[in-house]
């Protein structure tokens, strides 16, 4: 693996980030041409109190957010959410009489820049444009549109954050990074906020050549100044938040340059997002159970971090079925629920767990050995412990099996879950020009109480959708 630091990189980076927050507060985004005119300015936050890290996901206080396609104009995106009270999408915009048809709508992006993240907190919602996942994205088509749209921005950088209220209103550029070459060019990726900053990394390819290569810096970005502070060069993927502290994990493998090479453990790491300082949390080592003629493990025990809101430390053990929430720094059980689907020889189990308001969202797989037909359950567990509860309800049912529903966020009782596919007949062109016959595929979201879940009752408030954001 070549550890080799490019120096023109990092130093581009520093003065990107040196200036960064000069950008913010001026509103470097007048250059876009596409902003709206009052920036939500704030006071300096810097010293101020942070309050706990949370993690950062499009989910916020019964609210969805997200950026389709706008049916009017295909050169642009349209910004909205899926509002839980309203069960309703609405766009993000807050001008009195707005159609939301047109480029003067607050919600309207434009859909060169490739919105690659959106997240929401505290009644902000923040759209992170990234370059790495653009720039030399494998499509030429979409290469050749985003360059022609940084030809006709010259200078404009690409890879930024923009800030609006949950309302849409108040829009404005945050951060902004240089236009690197594309080779060096970094993913920007948002992790976690506190009242104070949000917690960011730039992805950086020093050798295009060698993905292995690659380092992620870690910086608290100000939330209203854009101005930026290195917490960590080179780090992992923060896989939860807890405290004051963003949490990783370090595998520990075994048999590493063989085919039998297996994780052994993990030490699960802290970085304090006031002081930049490591620690080490918990350690664990693995345990698997017995193992198929190829290898497969029925199941074991070892850690994991729960999707969604991120918050969790849980240890799953598929051979007891039982799911502990541990103190990520001292290895104290919290919680313990029990009634998981367990692993047995001749069985493969695995388990994906999200964290919802009070519950985990157990998604359980199980494969028989030597067959490729799996069957997939959702449970739902309480966060304070106890006995996980079977959701008997389906988004899709075939010959080879069924799909339980999906469960993406919990509010004020309800679920927002993804429900159903709805499949209608389509006609495509194709690529000799002749049409045949195919058919569109669209999700189909809504709101389930809590208590229809683990009744198996099917009493879904579907959401109207808005007519003029593409599928
Ligand atoms: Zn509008």
């Amino acid at each position: 693996m070549n550890k080799r630091i490019v120096w023109p990189v990092a130093a581009l980076l520093a003065a990107a980030l040196a200036g960064c927050g000069a950008a913010g507060a001026n509103g470097a985004a007048a250059g876009t041409g596409e902003t709206a005119a009052a920036p939500t300015a704030a006071p300096e936050t810097a010293g101020a109190p942070a309050g706990s890290l949370r993690w950062l996901d499009e989910y916020d206080a019964g609210r969805c957010y997200m950026v389709g396609w706008s049916e009017q104009d295909n050169a642009y995106a349209v910004a909205a959410a899926y509002d839980y009270a309203a069960a309703a999408v609405q766009p993000l915009c807050s001008l009195p009489g707005c159609a939301h048809d047109s480029p003067g709508c607050e919600a309207w992006r434009r859909i060169t820049m490739g919105v690659g993240q959106v997240a929401a907190d505290g009644g902000e919602v923040f759209f992170c444009y990234s370059s790495g996942g653009l720039l030399n994205s494998g499509d030429a088509a979409a290469d050749a549109e985003l360059a022609a749209w940084q030809a006709e921005h010259e200078g404009a950088p690409v890879a930024h954050i923009d800030v609006c209220r949950a309302d849409g209103s108040g829009r404005r550029r945050l951060v902004e990074f240089p236009a690197l070459e594309d080779s060096e060019a970094g993913t920007l990726q948002m992790w976690a906020a506190d009242d104070r900053s949000l917690y960011v990394t730039v992805r950086l390819t020093n050798d295009p050549a060698d993905s292995g290569d690659d380092t992620r810096a870690l910086y608290a970005v100000d939330r209203r100044s854009g101005a930026c502070t290195e917490l960590a060069p080179n780090v992992d993927t923060p896989v939860f938040v807890s405290g004051r502290g963003l949490y990783l994990f370090e595998y520990e493998l075994e048999g590493e340059g063989t085919a039998d090479v297996r994780d052994k453990g993990v030490q699960v790491r802290r970085l304090d997002a006031d002081t930049g300082a490591w620690s080490d949390g918990v350690h664990h080592e693995n345990s698997w159970g017995p193992a198929s003629p190829q290898g497969l493990s029925s199941g074991g025990c070892y850690l994991t971090a729960a999707g969604g809101g991120a918050r969790s430390l849980l240890r799953a053990d598929t051979m007891n079925g039982t799911l502990e929430v541990l103190d990520p720094d001292s290895g104290e059980t919290l919680a313990t629920v029990t009634g998981l689907p367990a692993a047995a020889e001749g069985t493969h189990v695995d388990w994906q767990c999200r964290e919802l308001e009070n519950w985990y969202a157990v998604q359980s797989f199980e494969l028989p050995w030597g067959s490729s037909e799996g069957v997939e359950r959702l449970f739902l567990a309480p966060r304070t412990g106890g006995a996980a509860q079977e959701v008997k309800l389906y988004q899709y049912v075939s010959a080879r099996g069924a799909d339980p529903i999906y469960l993406y966020d919990e509010w004020n009782g309800r679920l927002f879950c993804h429900a159903a596919y709805r499949e209608t007949p389509a006609t495509m062109l194709g690529k000799d020009g002749v049409p045949y016959a195919t058919s569109d595929i669209e999700d189909i979201y809504a709101l389930l109480p809590v208590e229809s879940a683990l009744a198996g009752a099917d009493d879904y408030t579907y959401f109207t959708n808005w007519p003029g954001l593409a599928r």
